[in-house]
């Protein structure tokens, strides 16, 4: 353990000067608690002010996070998204960001500010009605906040005039705020006015192509919810306002869920009851009974054919040199829904658990108490800080240092357990033994097992991070 911390001009940490590591910088920023900005414990009339709202029962996902510090209200169906959500978005970004690079996606990134012209075109202007939040420039020229982009990358796309079938297709994909004037906001993140959403645009050369690519994405979504560990449910979809010719959402089955779905006990049909018949009893593929479910939709996939590519003239030379329309579909998953839809299915009542690639930090270290009997095993835990960081490098930026050594191991532990971080490592008593043994809590197993420092690095060794 090296001698004094230096303080460093960063918030968050606290450099310690230690020997070089191989490919890595000569020192370990150790990651200390006590200075996160985690706003918390707002109460609950104070959250229906600040949302506007009239008094709807907040759901747990929502509960818990304003109560650990999660996020806060800044005025109705928006929110401050504090420093651990941002971390766990981030990551879900970068599994988002593999899946569709998997399929061949290209990120772009287009502006939030979407001309009235482009949606005059569609008629979606008119047809959105009040969900679309509009304003005026200086000159007087309308413009509104994107809830979603058909019609700007579209356009977009229109205004390549030389391209060939062989370039196609396109899958082009951003991850960027959306505005709805929604009715009724609420339920937290999982209902906002403003919310991150993924949304990706295909462009094929046929309708045969564009329904492959269809396939590819839908196979993409499945594999993103099964490395988060979500169940989910892929149904029949109605087309709504965004129009085409075939649609699925994916769905969380919880109780919570704004959706009620039908699913067959017999077979694999499932749909929105929004798409079925009021008079449809029995599962239309094998008539088998459905039962109803409510769900969380996170994500949503339309194949639209022409109906945006024709409007804008998104054309392509196909393989006889001659124009011809490109195939489209569009494909939404709602990012920070995503989030605390996961919070909401994964959670007990009091404290939050994450999909475990998505835990804000994957490990958090906490030292005894200032002043008790183990008190010497602090410098201990310093030191195991920097023996992972150096050790596990997958690791380093995901150990959080609990120094708020006022308080009890059993409070810290209590808190750590409400943020839910996969594992937790504390230097008890045992830590003052020859040698030292950490207690280490594992959140997906509820195991707790004592291990040497060379065993914690062994075991941290294991862990995976995105
Ligand atoms: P909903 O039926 O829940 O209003 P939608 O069908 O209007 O959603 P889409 O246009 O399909 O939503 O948007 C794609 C995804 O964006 C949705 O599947 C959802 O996960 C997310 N999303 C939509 N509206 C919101 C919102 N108000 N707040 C947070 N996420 C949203
Ligand atoms: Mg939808």
């Amino acid at each position: 353990m090296t001698g004094l911390l230096t303080r460093c001009s960063h918030q968050l940490c606290r450099y310690v000067p230690r020997r070089f590591y191989p490919g890595g910088p000569g020192r370990v920023k150790r990651l200390v608690l006590s200075r996160l900005f985690q706003p918390q414990n707002l109460r609950v009339d104070q959250v229906l002010s600040l949302e506007g709202t009239s008094g709807d029962l907040t759901c747990k996902s929502q509960r818990l996070m304003l109560q650990v510090g999660l996020i806060h209200p800044a005025s109705p169906g928006c929110y401050h998204l504090l420093p651990y959500t941002v971390r766990a978005m981030e990551k879900l970004v970068r599994v988002i960001d593999q899946e569709m690079q998997a399929i061949g996606g290209q990120k772009v990134n287009m502006p939030s500010l979407s001309s009235a012209e482009l949606w005059q075109a569609t008629s979606r202007w008119d047809l959105m009605g009040k969900e679309l939040l509009r304003l005026r420039d200086r000159h007087g020229k309308e413009y509104c906040l994107g809830p979603t982009h058909e019609e700007a990358v579209t356009a977009l796309v229109a205004s390549q005039k030389t391209l060939s079938y062989k370039q196609l297709p396109f899958l082009l994909y951003q991850v960027t705020r959306k505005f709805r004037d929604e009715p009724r906001p609420r339920f937290g993140l999982l209902r906002g006015r403003e919310f991150y959403m993924k949304d990706m645009y295909t462009f094929d050369s046929s309708a045969e192509a564009a329904r492959h690519t269809y396939s590819l994405v839908c196979d993409a979504y499945c594999s993103l919810f099964s490395r988060l560990g979500l169940r989910f449910v892929k149904v029949q979809a109605d087309v709504g306002s965004i129009g085409g010719t075939l649609s699925h959402e994916f769905q969380l089955p919880v109780d919570v869920g704004e959706d009620r779905l039908a699913v067959c006990a017999n077979c694999h049909f499932s749909a929105n009851m929004e798409t079925l018949a009021s008079s449809q009893q029995s599962c239309p593929a094998c008539q088998g009974p459905l039962t109803e479910t409510r769900g969380i939709e996170v994500g949503h996939t339309f194949y639209l054919g022409t109906k945006y590519s024709s409007i804008f003239n998104a054309q392509f030379a196909n393989v006889h040199g001659k124009p011809s329309l490109a195939e489209m579909g569009c494909y939404g998953l709602g990012v920070t829904r995503i989030l605390a839809a996961a919070i909401e299915v994964l959670s007990p009542e009091d404290c939050i658990r994450w999909p475990s690639l998505l835990a804000p930090y994957q490990v958090c270290l906490i030292p005894p108490k200032k002043g008790s009997k183990e008190e010497a095993a602090a410098a201990l835990m310093g030191s195991l800080y920097d023996d992972i960081a150096e050790a596990v490098p997958q690791l380093r930026g995901e150990l959080l240092l609990d120094d708020r050594t006022h308080l009890t191991i059993g409070n810290r532990l209590k808190d750590a357990n409400k943020l839910g971080y996969p594992f937790v490592i504390i230097a008890g008593r045992r830590a003052l033994e020859d040698p030292s043994h950490f207690e280490v809590w594992c959140q997906n197993t509820g195991e707790v097992v004592f291990l040497t420092r060379e065993g914690v690095v062994g075991f941290l060794n294991t862990v995976q991070v995105v």
